[in-house]
């Protein structure tokens, strides 16, 4: 299936490694100019080079905290034209309720929402003009079950859908199209190195802990393992293709059955 993503011009925030990495090679693999992004310098030209070696698109590096205004400013002045932007980077933690303070809950809703929110209103007008973009929201199937371990995060996962199907209605008759897309638990770099630990700790292999993981923490999984980044990555780019016109205003899950929902 051609995707007919060549010359489109892609945006994914947070992607020098895990989630966002995958989708961003896999655009470019299907032929959009991707602009990859991460904090360092070096993390960003290592992903640049790595996506370039296996793809024949263009492929732009942005290296900023795409979490500050200044960074959203400066990504959209600098590559006008983004007509797919997919809002990827996100933070989490496990922390007792208790123990949560103001400025965590801040700090959540600053990286996990307000990033995504802004880059959105930045990209719009030119969406509007050209008639046609894709935004995607990369929440989570915390968004529906929130983890009791990290209340904060869940908000700003389940806010994300608020603010996504909003968006699609506020756009309702044009080109352009707003999805979230509900990832479940997926071995992404943040995730695979927290595992890793878990499982020095116990003296257990990866694949114990996995095991113990979906038995006792996500016993709803139905596909009883970690999902894989290039999986969420098929989706999103489906998503965000002109093939997906009829799409918008979802939440997309890629969550291997893990949300006790039929629908
Ligand atoms: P990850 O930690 O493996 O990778 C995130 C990437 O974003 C890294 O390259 C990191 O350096 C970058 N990043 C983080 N903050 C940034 C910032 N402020 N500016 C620029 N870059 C930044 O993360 P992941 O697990 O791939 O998660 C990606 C998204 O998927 C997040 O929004 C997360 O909430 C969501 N998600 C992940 C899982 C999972 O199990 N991994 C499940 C559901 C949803």
């Amino acid at each position: 299936m051609d995707l007919q993503l060549k010359g489109k011009l892609a945006l994914v925030s947070g992607s020098t490694a895990g989630i966002g990495y995958a989708i961003a090679r896999t655009l470019a693999q299907e032929g959009a100019s991707v602009i990859v992004n991460g904090r360092t310098q070096a993390a960003v030209d290592e992903a640049v080079a790595s996506i370039r070696a296996e793809t024949q698109g263009t492929v732009l590096g942005f290296a900023a905290d795409l979490s500050t205004a200044e960074a959203a400013d400066e990504v959209v002045r600098r590559h006008p034209g983004i007509n797919i932007l997919v809002n990827n980077l996100g933070i989490f933690e496990a922390k007792p309720f208790e123990e949560i303070p103001d400025e965590d809950w801040l700090r959540f809703f600053d990286v996990n929402v307000l990033s995504g929110v802004r880059l959105a209103r930045l990209v719009l007008p030119e969406m509007k003009r050209a008639n046609w973009g894709r935004i995607i929201f990369i929440s989570s199937e915390s968004a529906v079950q929130i983890p009791t371990e990290m209340i904060h995060y869940g908000m700003t996962k389940t806010a994300q859908l608020a603010v996504s199907r909003g968006l699609a209605e506020s756009v309702a008759g044009t080109g352009i199209t707003v999805n979230s897309v509900l990832p479940g638990p997926t071995k992404s770099r943040g995730v695979g190195d927290f595992v890793d630990g878990l499982a020095k700790a116990s003296d257990k292999s990866f694949e114990q802990v996995e095991a113990e993981f979906f038995d006792h923490v996500r016993p709803t999984s139905l596909i009883k393992r970690f999902g894989t980044p290039q999986e969420v990555a098929s989706l999103v780019a489906y998503v965000v293709s002109p093939l997906a016109s009829a799409t918008t205003g979802a939440a997309l899950r890629v969550d291997g059955g893990v949300v006790k929902s039929a629908f």
